[in-house]
């Protein structure tokens, strides 16, 4: 998971400088890449931060660090498309490889972020249902039942700790 995070992450930060837009001015084609625009450098700035947070922070933040990483990157994504969109009619830009890219990056990032914090959460439930089941007697370590006040086996008062 962690490597899938960086990886998505370096993704984003190559993608901001493949061509983003094509440009139809005067019957010149020419391609703009993500980093000619504003958004662009947001997106560049979330890949960074999508390298860096696997590797840097706490384990209980990455989830929601990446949840949050991919939504502020398609807000970017969103913000470039209006550009676009008002510029359509004046030259004819269109999206190309490195935006669709960005999009799909950031839609895989939002995904790992809450699969992450899914499985966080799966694991707590393990651990708080794991120290229910074993209530063992501190006087002869037998088994008892989550709850059971004294031992089945010897009768000694099972304080909780
Ligand atoms: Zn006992």
């Amino acid at each position: 998971m962690r490597k899938l995070q960086v990886i998505l992450g370096l993704i984003m930060v190559i993608s901001v400088f493949l061509p983003w837009a094509s440009v139809e001015t005067f019957g010149w084609k020419t391609t703009a890449a993500g980093i000619d625009y504003g958004y662009g450098i947001l997106v560049l700035i979330m890949g960074i931060f999508c390298v860096g947070l696997p590797l840097l922070a706490e384990p209980k933040i990455k989830g929601i660090g990446h949840l949050a990483t991919g939504i502020i990157a398609l807000i970017g994504l969103a913000g470039y498309w209006g550009t676009v969109r008002s510029e359509v009619g004046m030259l004819g830009v269109s999206p190309e490889f490195g935006f669709i890219l960005c999009i799909i990056v950031a839609i895989a990032v939002i995904i790992t972020g809450i699969s992450q914090m899914v499985v966080k959460s799966a694991r707590k439930e393990d651990v708080l249902g794991a120290g229910k089941a074993n209530l063992s007697c501190p006087k002869c370590g037998a088994e008892n039942k989550p709850g059971a006040k004294f031992c089945q086996n010897c009768g000694a008062p099972l304080s909780k700790e």
